[in-house]
């Protein structure tokens, strides 16, 4: 099996707006809802948190993939806020 993985899009940050966090981290004590820009990603579309260890362990193990990342920023957003609603248990597709 070839697993294609891409290097993170400059830009894109549809990883930290569609997905939701459901656990609590720093700067977000409720979690991050789903389709919500997380409040650590700058004008540039990069984390602000990068480096640090508060930054999510969901974030930090998050790889990029073209089955998620498609071939832009907006594919992203929309194969991202799919998997995000197609995940939710009360969604029947
Ligand atoms: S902490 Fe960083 S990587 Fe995680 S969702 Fe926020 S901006 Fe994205």
């Amino acid at each position: 099996m070839v697993v294609e993985v891409l290097a993170c899009r400059t830009g894109c940050g549809a990883c930290c707006i569609a997905p939701g966090i459901t656990r609590p981290f720093f700067g977000m004590p409720q979690g991050k809802p789903p389709g919500t820009p997380c409040v650590h990603l700058d004008a540039q579309r990069r984390c602000g948190l990068y480096q640090d260890v508060r930054r999510p362990a969901v974030c930090r193990t998050f790889k990029p993939h073209v089955d998620v990342c498609g071939d832009s920023a907006e594919q992203a957003l929309e194969l991202l806020n799919y998997l995000e609603s197609a995940s939710r248990p009360e969604t029947s597709l």
